[in-house]
């Protein structure tokens, strides 16, 4: 099956009880045995439900990994990763992570005796320095946010070998249409899937999926001890939500492609940063490990109140954060979502005051393009 076909066909489609087309919901908690102690495959529904059942399943399959967990938000999918450690455990993590992670590692896990470097993990030589004895697991974001630098999935795979350190990646800006971190080695990779997987800002969730079967067997473990997991209704939101990743990213993408374009030519535009541009400096590296850019644009306009003006003016972008669904979306990373970032350290890392974070959405190109057209005179 090719990539579209296995959003559609793979893993569980429908009920075979019925002929229902799509996996039913299974609202249910529990499940009769028929004799004490034996059971159908499901007995109660923290261990595993039918409807979450086929998400995992499907996930895996688009990941090319072999199992797949379903969590109740990204946070908690990258928590129950997070709980393989334990205490005197180090870990190298993308300096520019998202801003829960950050959260997570440095005021939640530090509390249990974790400990952690953040490094620019698109210098190899800079994550080499930073691996120490007690390292378990190197963390990164490929592209990251919001300025879509670029890590090397392969690099980072010798690394994680050379040190005997599991390798985890957020796959959450590429998704699997167009990264497949599993096949560089990887030996976990998750999501947001509150982000493009979900793709219509409805439901937030988390996955997780591996290929290795002890692996498999410590994340389930984590998944039912601490029980985080998704609901069988927004198990269902994503399963349909899959449907259409193929379709979605391939819209998306098309129109980031042109709207990176016309920025990078605007007068009013000092920067923009998109892996789909030759000058980006992970263009090469992206173009090699992906089969696409995807849908975020990060562009400078120069100041705050240049682009406070901006969003005054756009009529196609919502002003959220969050990222990945139909409708375009747009954020300042300085005052939104990495306001917690020191002034200075956020000028070094590039994210300005004038800096505008843009997630691309379905809409016509020609509405998107017209309506940042006037909003940037
Ligand atoms: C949103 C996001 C998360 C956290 O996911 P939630 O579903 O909001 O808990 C993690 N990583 C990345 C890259 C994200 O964009």
């Amino acid at each position: 099956m090719r990539r579209k076909t296995k959003m559609v066909h793979g893993g569980i489609t429908g009920d075979e009880r019925t002929g229902a087309v799509s996996v039913p919901i299974y609202q249910v908690s529990t499940y009769k045995q028929p004799e004490a102690g034996k059971h159908t495959g499901y007995e109660y529904s923290r261990t595993g439900n039918p409807t979450r059942h086929a998400l995992e399943t499907v996930i895996a399959e688009l990941e090319n990994g072999t199992h797949g967990f379903a969590f109740a938000s990204g946070m908690a999918a990258i928590n129950a990763v997070m709980m393989l450690l334990k205490a005197g455990d180090h870990v190298v993590l993308t300096d520019d992570v998202y801003g829960g992670t950050y959260r997570l590692t440095t005021k939640v896990l530090n509390h249990m005796n974790l400990t952690h470097s953040f490094v620019d993990t698109s210098d190899p030589n800079a994550v080499e320095k930073a691996i120490q004895p007690n390292t378990k697991i190197l963390y990164i974001e490929t592209p990251t946010n919001p300025l879509l630098k670029v890590t090397d999935l392969n690099k980072m795979k010798q690394l994680a070998e050379k040190h005997d350190l599991l390798l985890v990646v957020d796959n959450t800006f590429a998704t699997p249409y167009i990264q497949l971190p599993l096949d560089f080695g990887a030996d976990i990779v998750l999501h947001s899937a509150t982000k493009y997987i979900g793709g219509h800002s409805d439901v937030v969730a988390g996955l997780v999926v591996v290929q290795d079967d002890q692996l498999a067997e410590r994340i389930h473990f984590i998944q039912n001890s601490a029980g985080a997991i998704l609901g069988p209704q927004d198990s269902w939101l994503l399963l349909r939500g899959i449907k259409t990743l193929g379709l979605r990213m391939e819209a998306i993408e098309k129109n980031a492609n042109k709207i990176a374009t016309f920025l990078d030519q605007h007068e009013n535009v000092t920067k923009v940063y998109y892996p789909g541009l030759k000058q980006h400096h992970g263009h090469v590296l992206a173009s090699k490990q992906a089969a696409g850019y995807g849908g975020m644009i990060a562009f400078d306009v120069g100041s705050s109140e240049k682009a406070d003006q901006v969003l005054s003016k756009v009529k196609y972008f919502t002003l959220a954060e969050s990222l990945g669904a139909v409708e375009s979306l747009i954020s300042i990373p300085a005052r939104m979502t990495h306001a917690s970032i020191p002034k200075d350290r956020r000028e070094e890392l590039g994210i300005t005051d004038g800096l505008i974070r843009l997630s691309i959405g379905i809409e016509d190109i020609e509405d998107l393009i017209e309506d940042l057209s006037q909003a940037l005179v």
